[in-house]
């Protein structure tokens, strides 16, 4: 089901841990990021999309990790954009003759058998110096930053005055560093910062996973993933519900723990 956000922006949540597809509706068509999980949902998707008359006619991808690079062909043969580093670690991984049985490693077991592996990472890369999606429809200006993966990318819609994170920003998951990074910790306070140097053009936040927040979610969100970071950085114990006794997804305080782990070994 198709919620509308904001003026010509709709969200559709998946079951698998909240993730949000958002699409923007431009003159010809609209422009689908992070399409979805399971096949059946996507061709829901594709199917409210024709009932609105409203044809996929682009795609990005926020970032190169599996649940963000799905595609079905319900919607279309459409340019399916991300930034040049997403694209290049998509490329990376579609070379591996080992790929799909790499990916499979990683997909939630209970949802597994739902996920179209067939069309998996094709990704346009944008020219690196690309400051804006290439589309008919409202302004989309692309703001990379390197956190959470590589080539990640957070979009600005700012006449509708809309942010999408990415995996950035989630009120149910705390932030995931990007341990392949030389400097996971800086990297992410960066990307923090520069998403903060935009909020004040935007009223609605919807994050990759979790729920779609206002103007106040939006600073909240970024002052309790700073501090989340900052403790890790400094060693300390987060006073985070997201990781605590509390927490929304059972899960999440051992990712935390291993999470913790992986920085010490470093
Ligand atoms: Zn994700």
């Amino acid at each position: 089901m198709l919620k509308q956000v904001a003026d010509g922006v709709l969200v559709h949540e998946s079951e698998f841990i909240q993730s949000n597809s958002v699409v923007v509706q431009g003159r010809a068509g609209v422009l689908l990021i992070d399409p979805g999980i399971t096949r059946n949902e996507m061709v829901d998707l594709a199917n409210d999309l024709r009932e609105l008359g409203q044809p996929v006619v682009a795609g990005f991808s926020t970032h190169p990790d599996w649940d963000h690079v799905l595609w079905h062909a319900s919607f279309g043969v459409v340019p399916r954009y991300g930034t040049a580093r997403n694209a290049g670690s998509m490329r990376e991984l579609l070379s591996s003759p080992d790929w799909q049985a790499r990916v499979a490693e990683v997909l939630p077991p209970e949802y597994a058998e739902e996920i179209p592996m067939d069309l998996l990472g094709f990704i346009t890369g944008l020219p690196a110096e690309a400051t804006q999606i290439p589309w008919d429809g409202p302004e989309v200006r692309v703001i990379e930053h390197q956190a959470h993966a590589t080539g990640h990318a957070a979009l600005l819609i700012k006449e509708r005055g809309v942010l999408i994170a990415g995996d950035m920003l989630s009120d149910i998951l705390m932030p995931f560093l990007d341990l392949e990074a030389a400097n996971p910790i800086e990297d992410y306070l960066d990307a923090l910062h520069k998403l903060e140097g935009v909020a004040d053009t935007v009223t609605v936040v919807i994050p990759g996973h979790g729920s779609v927040g206002g103007a106040q979610q939006l600073r909240a969100r970024i002052e309790q993933d700073r501090a989340y970071v900052q403790v890790l950085r400094d060693g300390g114990v987060p006073e985070d519900f997201r990781v605590g006794p509390a927490a929304p997804l059972e899960w999440l305080p051992d990712v935390h723990q291993w999470q913790l782990q992986q920085l010490a070994q470093r």
